[in-house]
């Protein structure tokens, strides 16, 4: 008897935690076991059975270029050849910084870590250490990664499991968390009116990816900007999943807004585990060694995750033109797709920015947390699990992002359609 991803799944809870290393793989709010996977190559997954989908996951955001890019296959192999990690500087690290503050001129000095968490974590130390306050504001529904002050009212895996935020963390830590509904002005600014003298940092993602796609609605980045700028407080933007997603650079490239400090993370690895935050000069000499503000890696920097990296930042690069024609890409898919659910009569609103898009079922509009949790989330589990069978991989979850790749051909739209064509036949 061969062995079915639920046979893997049982063998796998016996000794992982859940199942799973990261608890939205474990598909718990769509239910079924997950899928195990055996490879992927371009914008195709195969499961252990051999089984291809079309990937809009693409490991939640890094895999732009699609899976196993040759020539980032190739940077990664050739570079394990000649050491894997030394614990010590490489040229690599300096031209990847380089790199980096090249495309996103907000980032005047740089310091790569391992992962989005250690990136927004160093980044909330470090706003404290630089204003000397304690308080800080994020969005609801935003993920930041897992840092304790940062779980309050998060998106992404906190969203799907329907839990308020996570208990270990202590209360006096939470507590110096203020949560705000996105795209929401007026609460901004009466936040800002109370606590505005107390708030080291403002962190945000500039396009919220973790609670479904929600763009920013006109003017409320502006606003952001200015009033953290008249209140001495450092503005975070969490590029982890924007940057280098939209454009050759972060969103602000796009809106030619200049946050104090930026984190950045999954495309800038290539696939490896990566992160990196970097901004003005002035905050970041408060890093260790420079400044008073500790943070450190063993393997931050190292050469196999800096290769990788700069192999698809240097492909991204030669290909700035096309991210126009990836975002069209997604905007034919979403906009057929709508037409699709309307002829079947079931309420969806697709937010889709550039090439992330999400379907949310329900009539819509969705601009903020509240907005989203008006969802179907049954029926949007219903839908996924019919893309599913048909050979299509969604973000098992209404609150996440799907994403297109450069690997994705007009081919593989018109699959992923035909593939919600027959899914709707049997909804
Ligand atoms: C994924 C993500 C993180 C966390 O990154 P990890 O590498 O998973 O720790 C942080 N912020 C945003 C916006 C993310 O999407």
């Amino acid at each position: 008897m061969t062995k079915t991803s639920a046979d893997y799944f049982a063998e796998a809870q016996q000794v992982i935690a859940g199942g799973v290393n990261s608890p939205v793989r474990a598909w718990k709010a769509v239910g079924g076991e997950p899928i195990f996977v055996r490879e992927a190559s371009g914008c195709k997954i195969f499961d252990t059975s051999g089984k291809q989908y079309i990937d809009f996951v693409l490991s939640w955001g890094p895999m732009i270029l699609g899976h196993s890019h040759p020539e980032v296959v190739a940077a990664i192999s050739s570079t394990a050849q000649k050491g894997i990690s030394f614990g010590a500087p490489t040229q690599a690290e300096t031209q990847m910084a380089k790199l980096i503050s090249e495309a996103i001129p907000s980032i005047e000095l740089l310091r790569m870590t391992n992962s989005g968490t250690e990136a927004t974590m160093t980044a909330i130390r470090l706003a404290r250490g630089y204003t000397g306050r304690d308080m800080i504001a994020k969005f609801d529904g935003c993920y930041h990664g897992h840092a304790d002050s940062l779980l309050v009212k998060a998106g992404s895996g906190v969203a799907t499991l329907g839990i308020p935020g996570s208990s270990g963390i202590p209360k006096n830590i939470a507590e110096l968390t203020i949560s705000l509904p996105y795209n929401d002005i007026e609460a901004m600014q009466t936040a800002m009116e109370r606590y505005g003298s107390q708030l080291a940092a403002v962190i945000i993602e500039p396009v919220a990816g973790n609670m479904g796609v929600i763009p920013p609605q006109a003017g409320f980045l502006e606003k952001l900007r200015e009033l953290t700028s008249e209140n001495g407080i450092v503005l975070i933007f969490d590029e982890v999943i924007t940057g280098f997603r939209f454009t050759y650079g972060g969103y602000q490239n796009l809106i030619g807004i200049k946050p104090d400090l930026t984190c950045l993370g999954k495309i800038i690895g290539g696939g490896l585990p990566v992160g990196a935050i970097g901004g003005k000069r002035e905050i970041m000499e408060k890093l260790a060694p420079a400044g008073d503000v500790y943070q450190a890696g063993t393997l931050a920097g190292n050469p196999l995750a800096m290769n990788a990296g700069l192999a698809t930042l240097h492909i991204l690069k030669a290909k700035a033109a096309a991210f126009g024609e990836l975002g069209k890409k997604a905007e034919q898919l979403c906009r057929v797709a709508e037409k699709l659910f309307a002829a079947k009569g079931i309420a969806v609103c697709i937010n889709q920015f550039h090439s992330m898009f999400t379907p949310f079922f329900q009539e819509g509009p969705v601009y903020d947390f509240a907005s989203a949790q008006k969802s179907d989330t049954s029926l949007f589990a219903r839908f996924f699990h019919g893309m599913i069978k048909h050979g299509v991989w969604l973000a098992p979850s209404q609150f996440e992002a799907n994403f297109g790749s450069f690997a994705h051909s007009d081919a593989d739209i018109s699959f992923a359609l035909n593939a919600l064509g027959n899914t709707l036949k049997e909804m």
